[in-house]
């Protein structure tokens, strides 16, 4: 039986000082290349869910494009990439959210969720709950209610956590 927490730990490589001095970047990589680590960690998100629970899985560019496909593959939904501002060919929806310095914009396409649609967002990292909190707020203005967050990893002392009061948020690994 494997320890899919311990698995994820340690197939998680912190690299310092990257993409800038002061971050520790959490590089999933090592973690996709096993694919025990990787099919552990698709059927944990499936799992918690259930099968048929779900219309569509938002995948935030661009790790959680990566597992938020498998996951959508076996849930038996649709997926939905939310990108950066700029990236995405057709009309669409865009939020704008503070990061430490500055902001970011990340869009949807407009006709991609409907009302009714329960949708799950995916993603590697949570950390400050900007990124995810934005994503929500796009899915839900289309209609959609948003059944939850799952990530691979919580930084929880950035309290995202925090950030996304009215999220489930469902974390694999917390540190
Ligand atoms: P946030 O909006 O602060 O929760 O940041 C979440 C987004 O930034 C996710 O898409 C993550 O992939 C990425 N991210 C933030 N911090 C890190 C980190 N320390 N290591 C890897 N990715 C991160």
């Amino acid at each position: 039986m494997v320890d899919l927490g311990k698995l994820i730990r340690e197939r998680i490589r912190d690299v310092d000082d990257y993409p800038k001095p002061g971050v520790v970047f959490k590089d999933i990589t090592p973690l996709l290349a096993d694919h025990v680590a990787f099919a552990g960690v698709v059927d944990a998100i499936v799992n918690y869910h259930g099968r048929g629970t779900i219309d569509k899985i938002v995948g935030i560019e661009a790790r959680g494009f990566i597992i938020a496909a498998p996951v959508a593959y076996h849930f038996g939904a649709g997926f939905v990439p939310v990108r950066k501002k700029g990236k995405l060919p057709s009309q669409t929806r865009e939020e704008t959210y503070d990061l430490e310095y500055g902001t970011e914009t990340i869009e949807i396409h407009s006709d991609a969720v409907e009302p009714g649609d329960r949708v799950l967002i995916v993603d590697d990292v949570l950390a400050t709950g900007g990124t995810a909190g934005a994503a929500a707020d796009l899915v839900r203005r289309g209609g959609a209610e948003v059944v939850g967050l799952s990530v691979l990893l919580e930084l929880s002392f950035l309290r995202g956590r925090d950030r996304l009061r009215n999220l489930d948020v469902h974390s694999l690994v917390t540190v």
